[in-house]
């Protein structure tokens, strides 16, 4: 029983059952798998969920490390020997001169800009590579929209593993240098993220021993997405919010979420059911699943990505379909947003909250405005909106707009005829 567990054996502990086809159920043994031999549908984990339920109370998680490693037991591996740059356990900010301008009541940010390489990413890769240890693999791999990238390089880097990192030519610079500083090798690919994740497909059969995150390690990856519903509904004092707007690139992020929130109502975590209207986020130049959404269709059509919200540039989502069910059973929406939008969207978080998102949390802040103007997002609602993605990685895409107020000799004659400060106190 792990209640009469030292805390050294409870560390070593998972709760996995195994491994279940998401399409026809067929079951699997917790291995190094990720589609079903019988309709190639993907992977999911299953847990023991009454298992959990004996060991997992709100003061234990309480007491637990500042990080997702706090919600191990909901996690696919375990939290001892886990990859951990310290990802998780981010800023939940209330954003409510955010809320004034958009007519919302109680809005709240969280703040994933501030994990260890920038991005939500890596939450699911210290999962994701812990489990590769586990399994035995000796390479982090993976296949990027560029926020993968740096999360692979910089875990692989702290872990003393060999890496691979697979990314689109034409990615922003910021990413690039970002990774490769970590020194791993970095494969620049002529083609965009559909063709990189392709190539990456082949390269998990040719080369076996390699553990490519987001393909042949998808199923425990996409587990780590879990804690963003986790930690919200902790720092919320353990509530679920009513409403969350969550960015999509291949929807496995928001899927997950979806997941995370029933999952704590499962174990005891939360009281009552929560109800959590969940919608999702895309850029109009590259808005599959939103598109589908909008056309009433269960079938995602690929498209080709033409946006400057590169880390969302999925043209062939491969949760696409899981997202789409996950907003519709909620009664959440989609929105989808211009390169405008997205610019405007990054300057209104950044004025009214002091947040810097970069492309990704443009399109998210933007089609939170877009649904709150609709009346899909209510004010009677508490909201959160998962910011994801740190400003810094895409200076290029507000540098035209952000300049200094002026630029003077160091005179107080050139200040006052250059700044006007008739509005400053
Ligand atoms: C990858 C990414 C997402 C969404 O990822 P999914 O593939 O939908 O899980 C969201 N925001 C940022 C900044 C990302 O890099
Ligand atoms: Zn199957």
């Amino acid at each position: 029983m792990p209640g009469s567990m030292s805390p050294k054996e409870e560390l070593s502990l998972t709760y996995v059952e195994g491994l279940r086809c998401r399409e026809c159920a067929h079951p699997y043994p917790a291995e190094a798998l990720h589609v079903c031999e019988w309709c190639f549908g993907p992977l999911e984990v299953v847990y023991d969920y009454e298992a959990i339920k004996g060991a997992v109370s709100r003061e234990r998680i309480a007491a637990g490390p500042l990080s997702i490693w706090r919600y191990a037991a909901l996690l696919p591996a375990a939290a001892e020997g886990a990859v951990s740059l310290g990802a998780g356990f981010t800023p939940l900010v209330r954003a409510d001169r955010l809320a004034a301008e958009l007519g919302l009541g109680e809005l709240w940010i969280k703040n994933d800009t501030l994990n260890p390489t920038g991005s939500f990413k890596d939450r699911v890769v210290s999962v994701a590579l812990t489990k590769a240890q586990e399994l035995g693999f000796k390479v982090a791999a993976c296949a990027s929209t560029g926020n993968l990238a740096n999360s692979v390089a910089a875990h692989a880097a702290h872990a003393g593993m060999e890496s691979v990192v697979f990314i689109p030519a034409d990615l922003e610079p910021a990413k690039v240098v970002t990774t490769a500083v970590f020194g791993g090798r970095l494969v620049a690919v002529d083609g965009n993220y559909d063709d990189v994740n392709r190539l990456c497909a082949e390269l998990a059969g040719e080369y076996p021993s390699w553990a490519f995150v987001n393909v042949n390690v998808r199923t425990y990856y996409a587990e780590g997405s879990k804690t963003l519903a986790f930690e919200v509904a902790e720092q919320l004092g353990w509530l679920a919010p009513d409403h969350v707007v969550v960015p999509v690139a291949s929807g496995s992020q928001l899927t997950k979420v979806a997941k995370g929130f029933k999952e704590l109502y499962t174990v005891g975590l939360l009281d009552e059911e929560p109800h959590v209207r969940i919608s999702g986020a895309q850029a109009t130049g590259c808005a599959p699943v939103a598109e589908a959404f909008a056309a009433g269709r269960d079938v995602v059509k690929p498209v080709k990505p033409h946006t400057i919200a590169k880390s969302l540039a999925i043209g062939n989502p491969a949760d696409g379909p899981y997202a789409l069910d996950a907003v519709r059973e909620s009664g959440g929406s989609f929105g989808s947003v211009s390169d405008e939008e997205i610019v405007a969207g990054i300057r209104l978080l950044a004025r009214t909250e002091g947040i810097f998102a970069e492309t990704a949390g443009g399109v998210t802040i933007a089609t939170l405005a877009q649904l709150a103007a609709a009346g899909v997002v209510r004010p009677d609602e508490r909201v959160v909106v998962y910011v994801t993605g740190n400003g810094l990685k895409t200076v290029d895409a507000v540098a035209p707009f952000c300049r200094p107020t002026a630029t003077i000799a160091p005179t107080l004659e050139a200040f006052a005829a250059a700044v006007d400060i008739s509005e400053v106190p």
